[in-house]
């Protein structure tokens, strides 16, 4: 079987050695760093899952590529019931972390290239898609974590690329001999790459004829040369860093979401894992291809798990304040299940709706106009889900002193008494939940859900490009006899 143990995994990490920077200091090692850990724990949990009889079926699958059972994070859906699957993985992995599964975006990648791979081979005779084959093929058999990396910098988003005064804030080719490209750029907002083994880059700006050099997709060792990694530090970095003690956090083991910037400075990528290189007009496919892959995924089943993690918080909260038979939470609480099954069923729904595209490929993608759907339903749907969990938690959630006062002797017995709500739970346990809920309502999960896999314009922009109305038009002329219309002159 091609997987590794979470060990192993653990194990092929110390090889991989990133240049990775957090606050200002140097990181030596992700397995040791407070924060980048929590990245580590999390992809190390996929390779536990999937060797747990209990969900083996969610983790992993059959891939013929290989004939062997590989991680599902390494496999290309290949028919409806595989993206059923997919959708499922996520909701699983979302729900069982608190936070992302970091192999994900690269998953997601892997859908897009399969395709769109196949497709410049038919149409233009490239070799692509072997290549492409070839390297899934090693991450298979490696059981490789892979990051995606798309976002880029930009210039004056009034601009066209061609026109920015620094033509390197999208990732650029800047030079092509026998052996290989050499890229120049950056990539931002990137998940958890820096405690992955590899990172799939997909182009981001390139559109018409002369922005060539911006269209490539490749794949690289996170630490290969001339590749810099700058995380985010936010509140939530500091406290971590600064807690003696993880239980003190909101996600003891997982933490909030962590991301980089990612600088490729000059850095070489052989050409068999050079996936795209110059034909821009399927570099808007990749592009769309990856998106409505990566919003069936991240607006129907990762928030699907999160609003688990949210809604079961607040339950707790509402039983450890007696406030069981208050109505207005018992809606509030509905409500939440609503927003949270109808994210599902829009995820469900993207999966189920999906298609082999192109015709011909074995390449299964998310329905566009559903995947989109489920991006920009969630948008709303979780800040509201947030919203309810704020009023039932009270403002104990953002006013909370820390876990530690409970061993601190002199105002122990206070905050013991005090924040028990005269429960028989532990008030270790009521405030652990209201501090995991504030990771939630106040932390960084609500721009990251409105933002990850795109802003809500992208998914509008989406939209009226795929609906399309004849349908609708038909079915009212229908119902009033209307025939199809005659020119006022005739
Ligand atoms: C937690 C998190 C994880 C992420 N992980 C990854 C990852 O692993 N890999 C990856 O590739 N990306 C990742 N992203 C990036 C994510 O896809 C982008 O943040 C998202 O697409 C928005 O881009 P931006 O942040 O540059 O915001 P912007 O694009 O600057 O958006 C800000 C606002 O400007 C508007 N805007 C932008 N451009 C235009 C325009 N041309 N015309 C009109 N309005 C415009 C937008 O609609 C929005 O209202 C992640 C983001 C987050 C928050």
């Amino acid at each position: 079987m091609a997987l590794m143990t979470p060990e192993q995994f653990e194990e092929s990490l110390k090889d991989v050695k990133p240049r990775v920077f957090m606050n200002g200091k140097r990181i030596e090692s992700v397995l040791e760093n407070k924060n980048t850990r929590t990245v580590v724990e999390a992809n190390k949990a996929s390779y536990e899952w999937a060797l747990d009889p209990r969900y083996k079926d969610i983790m992993t699958c059959y891939s013929p590529l290989i004939d062997d059972v590989v991680n599902r994070y390494t496999y290309v859906s290949a028919s409806n019931e595989d993206l059923v699957k997919k959708a499922n993985a996520g909701t699983f992995t979302a729900e069982m972390l608190g936070t992302c599964i970091y192999r994900c975006v690269g998953y997601d990648s892997f859908h897009s290239l399969a395709a769109t791979t196949w497709e410049m081979d038919r149409d233009l005779g490239t070799e692509y898609n072997p290549r492409f084959l070839e390297y899934l093929k090693m991450v298979q058999t490696k059981d490789l974590s892979v990051a995606g990396a798309l976002t880029e910098p930009r210039g004056s988003r009034s601009k066209k690329t061609l026109d920015w005064k620094d033509p390197y804030l999208s990732l650029k080719i800047v030079d092509k001999n026998d052996d290989g490209i050499v890229v120049r750029g950056a990539k931002i907002n990137i998940s958890g790459a820096y405690a992955s083994h590899e990172m799939v880059v997909m182009p981001q700006a390139a559109h018409f004829k002369g922005e060539e050099d911006y269209a490539v997709a490749f794949a690289t060792p996170v630490d290969a040369k001339g590749i810099t990694f700058v995380c985010q530090y936010t509140p939530f970095s500091a406290e971590r860093d600064m807690a003696d003690d993880p239980e003190e956090l909101g996600n003891p083991l997982y933490g909030e979401r962590e991301t980089s910037m990612v600088i490729f400075d000059d850095v070489f990528v052989p050409w068999d894992r050079v996936f795209h290189c110059g034909e821009y007009k399927y570099s808007v496919k990749l592009v769309t291809r990856f998106a409505k892959t990566h919003r069936m995924t991240c607006g129907g089943t990762c928030k699907v798990g999160f609003m688990n993690q949210i809604i079961g918080a607040s339950k707790l909260i509402q039983e450890y304040k007696g406030l069981e038979k208050a109505t207005h939470i018992n809606e509030e609480l509905a409500e939440m299940v609503v927003l949270r099954e109808t994210s599902r069923a829009c995820g469900l729904a993207a999966a189920q709706k999906g298609a082999e595209e192109p015709e011909g490929s074995g390449v299964f993608l998310p329905d566009e106009l559903m995947g989109n759907v489920s991006k920009l339903n969630v948008c709303n749907a979780f800040w509201r889900v947030m919203a309810l969990a704020g009023d039932i938690g009270g403002g104990l959630l953002v006013t909370m002193p820390s876990i530690k006062e409970l061993d601190n002797p002199e105002v122990k017995d206070y905050v013991e008494e005090f924040y028990s709500f005269g429960s028989d739970e532990p008030t270790k346990n009521i405030m652990k939940v209201h501090k995991l809920l504030q990771n939630w309502t106040a932390g960084l999960h609500g721009v990251g859900t409105w933002h990850g896999a795109g802003p809500v314009m992208a998914q509008k922009i989406m939209l009226q490009r795929v609906i399309n109305y004849d349908h609708e038009k038909d079915l009212v002329k229908r119902t009033l006899n209307i025939k199809d219309r005659e020119k006022k002159n005739d």
